[in-house]
């Protein structure tokens, strides 16, 4: 079956082809269909989003779309800057740098112990006939005072994760694919898929 991916990101389809490859998924970016849509993130949650994302992309292209959602939830925050964690600040001239000190500025006073933090990712596949398929994932760590490490992209040097005992830019991409809310995610996506009879393993 031919999924197109509601993303310009490749590097996105390449991590969820290596999933959806499995169970004989065919995906394709939006951008190689030509499809140039840019959806306003409108919602309040990461399933209202990444729902968004793929039932447009589904209704400009009439085929099977899939979509996710992510950010990082401070919980001393309120689960802040969780759905606008690439808009945090929503300040334009802030880069993914900037957003990460904007959140260690905003954090500065929350006391160790209080410091629990998680990425959560939502997948979503909306198929034309009327179907969704939904599936999360988290992982759970603590806010640092510090960026340490160069992998990973966004919030990784500042949040560490306990298991490893680094933090996910301290991590390869490798070992981040194993355990992230991107890998959580696809794999609990993957299962549902099979129960809705969409992969034959
Ligand atoms: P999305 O592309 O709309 O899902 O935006 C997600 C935003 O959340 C990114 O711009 C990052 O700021 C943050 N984010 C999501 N996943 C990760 C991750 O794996 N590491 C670091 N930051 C992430």
């Amino acid at each position: 079956m031919k999924v197109i991916l509601a993303s310009k990101n490749a590097h996105k389809l390449e991590e969820i082809s290596r999933i959806t490859e499995k169970f004989g998924i065919e995906l394709v970016l939006q951008s190689q269909l030509g499809v140039d849509i840019e959806v306003e993130e409108t919602g309040t949650t990461f399933e209202e989003n990444s729902l968004l994302k793929a039932e447009a992309v589904m209704k400009a292209t009439g085929l099977p779309a899939l979509a996710d959602d992510s950010g990082l939830a401070v919980e001393a925050l309120n689960g802040e800057p969780g759905v606008y964690s690439a808009r945090y600040g929503f300040d334009d001239t802030l880069d993914d740098r900037g957003r990460l000190q904007l959140l260690l500025k905003n954090t500065e006073q929350v006391p160790d112990g209080q410091r629990q933090a998680k990425f959560v990712c939502v997948i979503t596949f909306a198929h034309p006939e009327g179907q969704i398929i939904q599936a999360r994932g988290e992982i759970h760590g603590q806010l640092l005072r510090e960026a340490r490490g160069v992998n990973g992209f966004g919030y990784d040097p500042i949040f560490y994760y306990p298991p490893f005992e680094k933090t996910m830019a301290e991590l390869s991409p490798e070992q981040k694919n194993q355990v992230s809310h991107r890998a959580v995610a696809l794999h609990a996506f993957y299962e549902k898929m099979k129960e809705a009879g969409y992969a034959d393993k």
